[in-house]
């Protein structure tokens, strides 16, 4: 699979797929958060230095029916200027006539942004014609947008067709499928996936796949006691989702019959209320009276799950171990995130952190530089340890 790093732009104009999905303050429509921006910028600053022009195509946000005002791009132009230096043209209209026109005329050393992709229903259909003409904008394909990897949209893998010989993966995409792949094939043992989160439905096929790489599995998170009641716990007022439980019942069958440790955490810290202000206290997970709620894992399971944590050489991080953006039942979390950055500093491990909530809990500890990869992308990375091939992937690969 090419990357970035196997072409010279001199001359050539790149039509790059990013991630500018930033949020924008609802009201001003500042951006609140760069940093899908600035992780993408050495893919364009290579190609600037070798000489050659960038046009930029993004979606953000999720507009219903044709262009509004809230979800246009031209909102991240002036941001982008300051963060590149260059002068950034825009186009109003992504495959109109002006844009053709627009991107012909693009100097070696500019920029093009073009209005968002998804003011076309055609780019989240995977329309072949409309990937076509988006296809005339540039002389080499980069994709470097892992956000929507796991989509078949028209700019994230049909467009790839018109580019047989000059398509590649830019350098958060390369990077971000060198990670996940170093896990997936070449991990080293012990190695152990961490689990956690509100839903156990959203995880089963990521669980049903680590059964057949980890070692031992750690479930904590609102997920873990729907696996209790399945075990004959009683779990008080806690998440759970009834229509799951047989089937957390099999993955314990599964994990036993493959040698997999699948470790449950022994304890909680129950609440009686969703809430900071609650009352609380430790309690067995196999005997949480009514009333009160499993919010965080117990000391027990954080000793537990530390232990497992400090033996591996493998981490893989998906999901909270308990409602850690409530300072109350942030200890759990806290005291995984701080196992994994023992074990990556002490031992070597090789530690990779992925999914939403588990980087904005690492975020919100200031360790994201102190384990070996937090992963950009949240839907794109779990598909990828649930064993799919991505289809943003797959089309550079082809
Ligand atoms: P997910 O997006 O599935 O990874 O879930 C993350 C969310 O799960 C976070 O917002 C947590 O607050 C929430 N969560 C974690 N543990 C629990 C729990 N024991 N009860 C309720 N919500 C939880």
């Amino acid at each position: 699979m090419k990357t970035i790093d196997d072409f010279s732009f001199a001359g050539k104009r790149a039509l790059i797929r990013v991630d500018f999905n930033v949020p924008l303050d609802k009201q001003t429509l500042a951006i609140t958060d760069d940093a899908r921006m600035t992780a993408t910028l050495p893919t364009i600053a290579k190609i600037l230095k070798d000489g050659g022009s960038c046009v930029v195509m993004s979606h953000l946000g999720r507009p219903k029916e044709g262009p509004e005002d809230k979800y246009s791009l031209r909102h991240v132009v002036d941001h982008l200027k300051s963060l590149t230096g260059v002068p950034v043209h825009f186009a109003t209209d992504c495959i109109g006539e002006e844009a053709f026109k627009q991107s012909a005329a693009l100097k070696a050393g500019e920029i093009l942004l073009l209005e968002n992709l998804r003011f076309y229903k055609e780019e989240e259909k995977g329309d072949l014609a409309f990937a076509e003409k988006l296809a005339k904008h540039g002389d080499i394909y980069v994709n470097d947008a892992f956000g929507t990897a796991h989509r078949a949209h028209a700019s994230t893998a049909v467009i790839a067709k018109f580019f047989p010989e000059n398509k590649c993966l830019g350098y958060v995409m390369a990077r971000e499928v060198a990670n996940a792949e170093k896990i997936l094939n070449k991990a080293e043992h012990p190695f152990v996936a961490i689990v956690g989160g509100a839903k156990v439905s959203d995880k089963l096929l990521i669980i049903e796949n680590l059964l057949n790489i980890a070692d031992t599995i750690i479930i904590g998170g609102g997920m873990a006691y729907t696996f209790m009641k399945g075990m004959g716990g009683q779990i008080g007022n806690s998440l759970c989702e009834d229509d799951r439980v047989e089937l957390t019942k099999e993955l314990i069958q599964k994990a036993a019959a493959k040698g997999v440790n699948l470790l449950l955490p022994k304890d909680s810290i129950v609440a009686d209320a969703f809430s900071n202000e609650a009352n609380t206290k430790a309690a067995d997970n196999m005997h949480i009276e009514s009333g009160w709620m499993g919010l965080d894992i117990g000391p027990q399971a954080c000793e537990d799950f530390r232990k497992v944590i400090l033996a591996s050489k493998t981490i893989l991080w998906n999901g909270p171990m308990g409602v850690f953006e409530m300072s109350k039942f942030e200890n759990g979390t806290r005291t995984i995130a701080n196992a994994v950055v023992e074990a990556t500093d002490k031992n070597g491990a090789f530690s990779l952190i992925g999914g939403g909530d588990s980087a904005a809990a690492i975020a919100k500890f200031g360790y994201e530089d102190r384990v070996s990869y937090v992963s950009t992308g949240g839907g794109a990375l779990l598909e990828y340890f649930e064993g799919k091939e991505l289809p943003g992937v797959a089309a550079i690969r082809q």
